[in-house]
C-alpha cells in the first residue's frame, strides 16, 4: 500500500463560516491546487464551496479529526492574490465579514459558476474526402463542403447555414459521418464598443502637454520607476487637463507591461472616458467595470482580466476590485466624490481601498481632482503622499467668470421665496438666442427639515457641533443629529428677529417646467435626476444629446456636476447653492465648496469663456466666497482649521454605530443602555457623541439612532467596541452596524 502524504490547507468557505478553516488534500490534489482555486468542502453536515485561501493550514485538531476537502471545483484562481489579501483587509479594517469582501469581488454571475458563451465553428476533417462518396446524392450537403473547402477554416455554423442555405440537420448529417468536425470558441461581448463615437471625434491626437502637465507626468513617472508603492494627489483646476497626465502615466505603466486600474465617480461617466481611452490606446483592451453590466458581459470582462488579455479596466466603486495582474498603476478620478463610498455591507471607500491594493501591489496610487478631499490634503501635509498640481486651464482658457446672485434681495420683491432669480433667467435667454448651451443645477434634496431665515440667510447651529439644527415637526423642538441636543425651535430668527423662517426646496421636475415657461418655445430643455438614471440608457443618451447640441439646456442634481466635458457650454447656473450649507453634517461646507467649484468648471471649457451664477441666501459664507474665487487654498485652511478645533476628520477618524428597530421605544432604551455603559468604560482614544436619531429617523419603517466615535486608530477603537459590545444583550429586534470612515450620516 502506498501511503500518501496528507498536505494541509487553508480554505475560505462561501456561505455560513467566517474565517478559512484548515483541510486536508491528497497529495496529487494538492499539486492540482492554486491560491485561489474553487474547491468543494464539507462544512457541519453540508458541502459548500470554497476558496484555497493559503498553503499555510494551521490546526489544533487531532491530524485525523482534519476533514478532508471532497473535490476541486476549478483549478484557474477565482481571485488574484493581492485581492484576498485585500479581503482580509476590508474586513479587518470595516468590522464586515470576509464573505461580505468576496461577494463584493466576484460578480454573482461567476460566483453560480457561469460560464462564457460560446459558438460552435465547423470545418472539413483531414480526410473529408475519402468520406464523400454518397453525397452526390445530397445536393444540401454537397454545398456545405464546397462552402467549407472554399472557406479553407473554421467557420461558425450561423454563417454556414446562411450561405448555403441549408438547416441544421444537414450539418448533424455531415458530423455523424465524420465529413466535418466541430469546435467551440468563446464569443466575446464588448460593452460599450460603438457608442459615444461621436466623443471619440474630440480627442484630439495631436496635443501637446503644458509645462504643468509635463512636470506632472513626469513625477508620476518616476513614481513607477521605482516600481516601489506610492500615492500622489493630482490637484488641477477644471479643464487643467488632468486626463492627458493619466493617459501618459497609463502609457508609461503599459510600456512596463503592467496594467492599469481607472476609477471613476459615476457610472455614467465611464462611457466618456472609454471612448477617449480607446481612441488613445487603441491596440490594448479595455475593460468596462461596473454593476450595470449584464452577467454575460461581467463574465467575460472578467475572464480576460484573469487571462491578462486586458490590461485597462475603467468602472466606478466596484471596480476596484476587477482582477487585473501585474497592476501599476491605480487612478481615481475626482476622488472627493463620495461616491466612492459603499453604503452597504461591505462600507468600503474605493479611494482609501485602492491605496491599499496599491501598497500591496507595489504599484503607484493617483488621486486626482480639482477640489481634493480634505483627508487627502491631510495625507498630502503629513508626507504620506506626493502632490502634483496644475494651476491653469490648457491653452489659458480663462475659469469661468461667477456672479453671485444675493436671494435675500430677490425674496423682498416678491414677498415669496423665488426659485430663479431675474438675473439668471436673462442669462439664460441671451444663451438660447446665441445657440449656446447651458446647465441649470439643483442641489440633491436635502432633508428640507432644516430652518432658513430669508431675510438674513440665517440657519440655526448646534455651538457643540458647529452643524445646522434639524426641526422636528411632531415635538416642534430642533435637534442636533451628531450630539443629541435639543431645544424649542425659535419663533423668531435669531440673528435679525425676522418672523418668516422659512422651509425651501424645488424639485427637478418643477425647474424644467419653469424653465420651459420662461423661455422661447423652440428651446429645448431636458432634465436629468435619479429618477431617469434608473433607466438603463437614458442618461448616456441624454449626455449624448446634449454633447451632439440637441439640448440647449440640462436641468439636473448632483450628477451632471461631476467630470463631464462639454465645450459648448458657456452658461452654468445653481438655483440652490445653500443646501449643502444647511445639511446636518460636518462636511457640509466641505460638499458645497467642491460641489460649486465642480459645477463652475463645467462652464467655458471650449473656445468661449464662461459664466456661472450661483444663486444664494448667504453670499458671505466663506465656502461660497471662496469657491466663487476658485480659492482652493483659502478654503482649505479655514475649513482645516475648523475640523482641527472639533478635532473631526480628517484628523480623527469617524466611525458611526447606527441602531435600528421597528419599536421606536426599544430602539431609545438600548441605546441610552449602550451610552451608560460606555461611559463606565475607560477608553482609550475614543470620543463619544449620542446617542442622537438619524436625519432620517425612519426609514421603512425603521427607526435609526446613531453615535459617533472620533478616533485617531480604527484598529484600537473596533477592538475596545467589539470587546463591549460583546457583552451588551441587543434585544433581538433590533440591529446595530458599524460604519468606519463614515461619509453619509443621513
Ligand atoms: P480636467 O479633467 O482637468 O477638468 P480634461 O482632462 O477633461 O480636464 O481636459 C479638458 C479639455 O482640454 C479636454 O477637451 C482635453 O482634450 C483638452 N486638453 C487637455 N490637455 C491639453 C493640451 N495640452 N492642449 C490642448 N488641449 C488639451
Ligand atoms: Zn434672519
Ligand atoms: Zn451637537
Amino acid at each position: 500500500m502506498v501511503v500518501t502524504e496528507k498536505k494541509l490547507i487553508e480554505v475560505q468557505p462561501l456561505g455560513g463560516f467566517d474565517q478559512p478553516l484548515t483541510y486536508s488534500t491528497e497529495e496529487d490534489q494538492f499539486k492540482k491546487i492554486q491560491v485561489g482555486s474553487l474547491v468543494q468542502i464539507p462544512l457541519g453536515k453540508r458541502k459548500v464551496i470554497g476558496i484555497v485561501w493559503s498553503f499555510e493550514g494551521k490546526s489544533f485538531k487531532e491530524p485525523t479529526l482534519i476533514r478532508k476537502i471532497l473535490a476541486i471545483i476549478q483549478q484557474a484562481p477565482v481571485l488574484t492574490a493581492d485581492l484576498m489579501k485585500l479581503a482580509s483587509w476590508i474586513s479587518n479594517y470595516y468590522s464586515c465579514s470576509i464573505e461580505s469582501c468576496i461577494e463584493a469581488m466576484i460578480p454573482a454571475s461567476i460566483r453560480e459558476g457561469m460560464k462564457p458563451k460560446s459558438r460552435r465553428l465547423i470545418y472539413l476533417a483531414a480526410n473529408y474526402q475519402e468520406l464523400l462518396v454518397g453525397l452526390k446524392k445530397a445536393p444540401a450537403q454537397t454545398r456545405v463542403v464546397s462552402f467549407l473547402k472554399k472557406e479553407n477554416r473554421p467557420t461558425f455554423i450561423s454563417k454556414v447555414l446562411e450561405s448555403t442555405k441549408t438547416t441544421s440537420a444537414t450539418i448533424n448529417s455531415l458530423l455523424q459521418k465524420g465529413v466535418i468536425s466541430e469546435k467551440k470558441e468563446i464569443v466575446e461581448r464588448v460593452a460599450y464598443e460603438d457608442e459615444f463615437l461621436d466623443s471619440a471625434e474630440q480627442v484630439d491626437q495631436s496635443i501637446k502637454l503644458t509645462d504643468e502637465q509635463n512636470i506632472a507626468v513626469e513625477e508620476i513617472c518616476r513614481d513607477l520607476d521605482t516600481y516601489k508603492f506610492k500615492t500622489r494627489l493630482l490637484s488641477g483646476v477644471t479643464g487643467s487637463g488632468k486626463t492627458e497626465v493619466y493617459f501618459e502615466a497609463m502609457q508609461q505603466a503599459l510600456n512596463q507591461k503592467g496594467s492599469v486600474l481607472f476609477l471613476v465617480p459615476e457610472v455614467a461617466l465611464a462611457p466618456q472616458t472609454v471612448s477617449r481611452l480607446r481612441a488613445r490606446f487603441d491596440s490594448e483592451k479595455v475593460v468596462v467595470w461596473h454593476s450595470h453590466l449584464s452577467a454575460g458581459e461581467r463574465v467575460d470582462a472578467w475572464r480576460s482580466l484573469i487571462n491578462q488579455e486586458a490590461k485597462i479596466v475603467v468602472g466606478a466603486r466596484s471596480a476596484i476590485f476587477a482582477p487585473l495582474q501585474h497592476l501599476r498603476l491605480i487612478i481615481v478620478d475626482e476622488e472627493h466624490e463620495s461616491s466612492y463610498k459603499q453604503e452597504d455591507t461591505p462600507r468600503y471607500h474605493a479611494r482609501d481601498v485602492a491605496v491599499v491594493r496599491a501598497k500591496m501591489t507595489s504599484a503607484v496610487c493617483v488621486l486626482g481632482s480639482a477640489t481634493p478631499s480634505l483627508e487627502s490634503i491631510n495625507n498630502v501635509e503629513k508626507g504620506k503622499y506626493g502632490l502634483s498640481r496644475l494651476s491653469k486651464r490648457v491653452d489659458n482658457r480663462e475659469l469661468p467668470l461667477v456672479h453671485l446672485v444675493d436671494m435675500r434681495r430677490e425674496a423682498d420683491k416678491t414677498k415669496n421665496l423665488p426659485i430663479l432669480s431675474q438675473q439668471l433667467v436673462e442669462a439664460l435667454r441671451d444663451r438660447i438666442a446665441n445657440r449656446e448651451q447651458s446647465i441649470l443645477f439643483l442641489n440633491r434634496r436635502g432633508f428640507n427639515t432644516t430652518m432658513l431665515c430669508p431675510d438674513c440667510g440665517h440657519v440655526e447651529q448646534c455651538k457643540d457641533c458647529s452643524i445646522a439644527l434639524t426641526y422636528h415637526r411632531t415635538d416642534g423642538y430642533l435637534r442636533c443629529h451628531l450630539c443629541g441636543f435639543r431645544k424649542p425651535a425659535p419663533k423668531s430668527c435669531n440673528e435679525c428677529k425676522s418672523f418668516d423662517l422659512k422651509k425651501k426646496g424645488h424639485g427637478t421636475q418643477r425647474i424644467e417646467d419653469l424653465v420651459a415657461s420662461l423661455l422661447p418655445k423652440r428651446a429645448q430643455i431636458r432634465r436629468v435626476d435619479a429618477d431617469i438614471m434608473t433607466k438603463k440608457n437614458l442618461f448616456r443618451e441624454t449626455l449624448s444629446d446634449f454633447r451632439k447640441g440637441k439640448i440647449d439646456v440640462l436641468v439636473g442634481t448632483q450628477m451632471i456636476a461631476k467630470g463631464l466635458d462639454f465645450p459648448k457650454v458657456t452658461l452654468v447656473g445653481v438655483v440652490d447653492a445653500d443646501l449643502p450649507l444647511r445639511m446636518e453634517d460636518f462636511r457640509a461646507s466641505e460638499r458645497a465648496f467642491q460641489m460649486l467649484v465642480q459645477v463652475s468648471g463645467r462652464a467655458g471649457r471650449g473656445n468661449r469663456a464662461g459664466e456661472v451664477f450661483i444663486q444664494t441666501y448667504a453670499p458671505h459664507s466663506p465656502s461660497i466666497q471662496f469657491a466663487r474665487k476658485c480659492d482652493l487654498k483659502g478654503f482649505l485652511e479655514e475649513e482645516l482649521e475648523m475640523r482641527k478645533e472639533f478635532n473631526y476628520p480628517p484628523y480623527r477618524h469617524l466611525i458611526r454605530h447606527l441602531f435600528r428597530g421597528r419599536s421606536e421605544a426599544k430602539v431609545e432604551y438600548y441605546t441610552s443602555e449602550w451610552a451608560k455603559l460606555l461611559e463606565k468604560q475607560n477608553l482609550q482614544d475614543l470620543t463619544v457623541k449620542g446617542p442622537a436619531p438619524a436625519p432620517l429617523e425612519k426609514i421603512k419603517g425603521f427607526y435609526r439612532y446613531h453615535f459617533f466615535y472620533f478616533t485617531s486608530s480604527v484598529s484600537t477603537a473596533l477592538k475596545q467596541l467589539k470587546e463591549i459590545r460583546a457583552q451588551f444583550p441587543l434585544d433581538p429586534e433590533l440591529h446595530d452596524i458599524l460604519d468606519v470612515d463614515a461619509q453619509q450620516i443621513s
